[in-house]
């Protein structure tokens, strides 16, 4: 068969901007940076995407998952991908014959992984991508999840949850006249079913349109609560949710849903799809240790999987695991629920804090914490029972991977059986944005 290159057929990949919550996840994982966006879509460019499939699994919401059989010439551009409001349908049969003739070759390429994803050296001597470490399954005793209930292409587009609880979880944000803002919101289902586990995520859809008249796309929230609920045995769950005054450039901007979520009332009601998420779960077999790694919101899953074994611990159903929590914020006032994890017994959780803007002291990133407690997490690593979870910005997942790289190779242990086997059996898990 000829390389696709050559083809005059090809199966083109499409994302569905119907679908599509906007959540980058396939643009940070794309080996060849084949996948770009602007304001309105994300888009994959036919000529650099060598169906390697890296980005199928993680799309939270399977909208990455589209093909359309394509004369190779006249392939959607990016260009053209950017201005759809939903996908083109197949093109008729006879029409693709013919222009596939012309083309010489009817041979299509329908072979994924045509290239495989080129695994890096994380000593820094090529550029760091998450997929190489990051796993797409979840641990092996993980619960079975249910996803995309409700969405685009669900039978219910959304589901329609009420406001029971809006709290500010930073000290910071407390003080007047400072603009740090993070809030802990409980949302309630009341009788309609959304099953969630702690790792998973929902979308939130802002009411109103954007800028060029389409109803606003969703964001995806972490939840923050088990599986129980936030209040246990109640429908309903809880998210982290900072509010964005600045965007990646630091110049001012109010997000969309983040104000429009730090703003709501107890008794306002929000849209929501989802569930997402199959992989970033928790372990259930009760020898399974749990190495959270966080900074900011991305506390939201740490807290949810600390609670479950907490309450499982208290009805007696839990003894063995370890927990351990590496938690990095600016300050000890901006980390949200700072109070709350000062009061979890020592015997339960393991926490360490880095703090990189304290006044005075020296800057603190979760790596060089990671880095102090090498020796235990030297035992940790050697554990196949140890699960490894990462969330919070983009910018500390090649930090804390390559501090758990030293952490072995100081230990004299074997990264390079090590790193893949975390990958390949679920047990590192990056989750950043
Ligand atoms: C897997 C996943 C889980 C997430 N979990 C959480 C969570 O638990 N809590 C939470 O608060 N957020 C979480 N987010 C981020 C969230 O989805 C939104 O991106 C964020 O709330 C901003 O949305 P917005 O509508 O307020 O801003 P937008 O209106 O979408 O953006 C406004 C401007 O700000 C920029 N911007 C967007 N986000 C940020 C940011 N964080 N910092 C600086 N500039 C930004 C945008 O590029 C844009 O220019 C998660 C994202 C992903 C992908
Ligand atoms: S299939 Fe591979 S190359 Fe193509 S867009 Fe997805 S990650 Fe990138
Ligand atoms: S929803 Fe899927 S296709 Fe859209 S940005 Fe996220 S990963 Fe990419």
């Amino acid at each position: 068969m000829n390389a696709p290159a050559e083809l005059a057929v090809i199966k083109q990949h499409l994302i569905d901007p119907e679908i599509c919550i906007r959540c980058n996840t396939c643009e940070a994982i794309c080996p060849v940076q084949a996948i770009t966006h602007d304001n309105v879509n994300y888009v994959v460019d036919a000529s650099k995407c060598n169906l390697c499939m890296d980005c199928i699994s993680p799309c939270p919401t399977g909208s990455i998952d589209n093909w359309r059989t394509m004369p190779r010439l006249r392939a959607y551009t990016p260009e053209e991908q950017l201005t759809w409001d939903e996908l083109p349908a197949e093109l008729p049969a006879e029409e693709l014959e013919g222009l596939a003739e012309a083309g010489g070759d009817v041979a299509v390429a329908l072979a994924p992984a045509a290239t495989p994803a080129v695994v890096k050296d994380p000593s820094g001597a090529e550029v760091f991508n998450s997929s190489t470490f990051g796993s797409t399954l979840p641990p092996w005793s993980a619960a079975h999840v249910y996803t995309n209930l409700y969405g685009p292409k669900a039978a219910q587009k959304t589901i329609t949850a009420t406001v029971v609880g809006n709290v500010r979880v930073t000290e910071v944000g407390k003080t007047a006249g400072s603009d740090y803002d993070t809030h802990h919101i409980v949302l309630d289902f009341g009788a309609m079913p959304f099953p969630v586990l702690e790792g998973q995520s929902i979308g939130v859809v802002p009411p109103g349109v954007d800028d060029i008249g389409r109803t606003h796309h969703a964001r995806q929230y972490s939840i923050a609560s088990p599986r129980n609920g936030e209040r246990p045995g109640y429908n309903n769950l809880s998210l982290t949710i900072k509010r964005v005054l600045q965007d990646h450039d630091g110049e001012p901007v109010r997000g969309v849903a983040s104000n429009f979520m730090c703003d709501l009332q107890v008794g306002d009601k929000v849209e929501v799809i989802g569930p997402f998420g199959t992989s970033f779960l928790m372990p259930n077999h009760p020898k399974s240790n749990i190495v959270m790694i966080c900074t900011g919101t991305g506390s939201a899953p740490m807290r949810a999987m600390t609670e479950w074994r907490r309450r499982l611990r208290a009805s007696g159903k839990f003894e063995g695991g370890k927990l351990m929590l590496f938690f990095g914020a600016r300050s000890q006032e901006e980390l949200p629920y700072f109070g709350p994890l000062q009061n979890l017994p020592k015997d339960f959780i393991d926490t360490n804090f880095a703090f990189s803007r304290t006044p005075g002291a020296p800057k603190r990133y979760v790596q060089d914490a990671m880095r102090e407690r090498a020796a235990d997490l030297a035992l940790l690593l050697q554990d196949p029972n140890t699960y490894f979870y990462v969330c919070g910005l983009k910018s500390m997942e090649e930090g804390v991977v390559l501090a758990l790289r030293d952490v072995a190779q100081g230990a004299g242990l074997n990264w390079d059986s090590i790193g893949p086997a975390l990958k390949r059996e679920g047990r590192l898990h990056l989750e950043t944005y």
